[in-house]
């Protein structure tokens, strides 16, 4: 079925009956030629792309949940891509342009919506770095303006200018970026992923691989053992539990990171600002809830819930940049488990057993690299060669120690 005004007004005349599940629900077959672990943004982008870009027809995602419950549906939704080092900015710029016309590939309303993302700045040597920044960025031929503080303020008057705890200096605005709706991210990707015939198994928990001579052969799950000529994990804040099992190390630790709603409100927030120096960012999604967040909890776990040291911390920050933030009430909050990678940066890489592919390391900016990452991924797993975007993305780095640190700060913001 493909969605449409036209297929709206005839379900409607037919009393809404005749609206078919988004995917089918199929039980594991014995034998893929691929299998993804992880039915995240990553996993699922991956699979419809092997199957779209690539022909390749028996593949399955198993996710241990239901799809979309990780942190694909527990982000902030920002989609930017600011990112200055060489390995690292053309795929981010590359993968900005994809979303441009994701609902239309998908068939599917992924709300991308470039209200633009100002960084703000908040003294002469973070100006001097943003400048830096905007140069490589058009150097790359995105979009990008460097805003003095009158100019910001005429666009962002709530923001407090005279009294904060530390001086506005101005913004750097990249103009079409913005967010996204992260559900129907997912949602959209998976149902374009199924009817490429690729088999989404969800409640299917990969316990284990079955490994002989350095080649993986299979992979045990909570629903039985499945032969798979090739697999790629896709488990973002799991990432250091599949590598465990399949018998090596990563350099990732994995971190809980919150995000608040608040009750909805009328348009106030136009676009995206992120305040770095006060570890806090806003945007207000289409149903009017102020969406906001700040730092890393700041120890690891696997909890998908944060602390109130950390919530207080936000809470904090953001009265300082828009006091009027003090007047709405809180709806909700939640965590997700970051996978962070020591310096920051992914890893889109084969691991050390033959037939086991990586995708992993996104830190807290992952929901933006989630098409690009799919095309990336489907292209190393398909052909082994990598895509020239993200071809920097290896796992040796950490090694040979060509290191992707773009804010010299490493995995955590909190050192610098
Ligand atoms: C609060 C918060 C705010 C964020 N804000 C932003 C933002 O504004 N912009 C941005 O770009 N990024 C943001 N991120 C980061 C982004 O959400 C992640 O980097 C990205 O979603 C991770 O990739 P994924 O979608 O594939 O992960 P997930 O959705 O977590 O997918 C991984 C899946 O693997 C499954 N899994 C794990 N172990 C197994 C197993 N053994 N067997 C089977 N399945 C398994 C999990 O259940 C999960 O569904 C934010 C994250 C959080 C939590």
């Amino acid at each position: 079925m493909r969605y449409s005004g036209w297929q709206i007004l005839r379900q409607a005349l037919g009393g809404n009956r005749g609206w078919k599940a988004q995917w089918r629900r199929p039980d594991p077959r014995p034998e893929y030629d691929v299998v993804i672990v992880g039915g995240g943004g990553h996993g699922l982008a991956t699979a419809f792309y092997l199957a779209k870009n690539h022909g390749i027809r028996r593949i399955a995602v198993l996710e241990k949940g239901a799809l979309g419950l990780g942190n694909v549906g527990r982000n902030t939704t920002v989609v930017r891509s600011t990112y200055m080092l060489p390995g690292n900015g053309e795929f981010y710029s590359f993968s900005l342009a994809l979303w441009r016309d994701l609902s239309q590939e998908l068939d599917y309303n992924v709300m991308f919506s470039p209200r633009g993302v100002i960084s703000l700045v908040h003294s002469d040597g973070q100006r001097d770095r943003f400048a830096r920044l905007g140069n490589a960025m058009v150097g790359r031929d995105d979009h990008v303006v460097l805003l003095g503080r009158a100019e910001l303020r005429r666009m962002v008057p709530y923001l407090d200018y005279d009294n904060t705890r530390f001086p506005i200096f101005g913004g750097l605005l990249q103009p079409d970026a913005g967010t996204a709706r992260h559900d129907a991210v997912a949602w959209g990707y998976a149902r374009a992923a199924d009817r490429l015939g690729v088999d989404l198994i969800e409640h299917c928990e990969v316990t284990g691989f079955d490994i002989a001579d350095g080649r993986v052969r299979a992979v045990e799950t909570t629903r039985g053992r499945i032969n798979a000529g090739k697999v790629g994990i896709a488990v973002a804040g799991n990432s250091g539990r599949l590598a465990g099992m399949a018998g090596f190390r990563l350099p990732i630790e994995s971190h809980v990171l919150q995000a608040f709603v608040t009750e909805g409100l009328k348009p106030v927030v136009d676009h995206v600002i992120s305040y770095g120096m006060g570890h806090f960012y806003i945007s207000q999604s289409d149903k009017g809830g102020l969406v906001f967040g700040g730092d890393l909890d700041g120890y690891a776990s696997y909890a998908q819930r944060g602390n109130l040291p950390r919530v207080e911390h936000v809470m904090e920050a953001g009265m300082t940049l828009m006091p009027m933030l003090g007047r709405a009430r809180v709806l909700r909050s939640w965590g997700g488990v970051m996978d962070m990678s020591a310096d920051g940066s992914p890893i889109i890489d084969r691991a050390p057993v033959e037939g086991i592919f990586l995708n992993a390391g996104w830190c807290y900016g992952g929901f933006k690299a989630v098409p690009g990452s799919g095309v990336a991924f489907a292209k190393l797993i398909a052909t082994g060669e990598p895509l020239k975007a993200a071809a920097a993305y290896r796992l040796d780095r950490f090694q040979t120690g060509h290191l992707i640190d773009e804010e010299g700060t490493g995995a955590l913001h909190n050192r610098h």
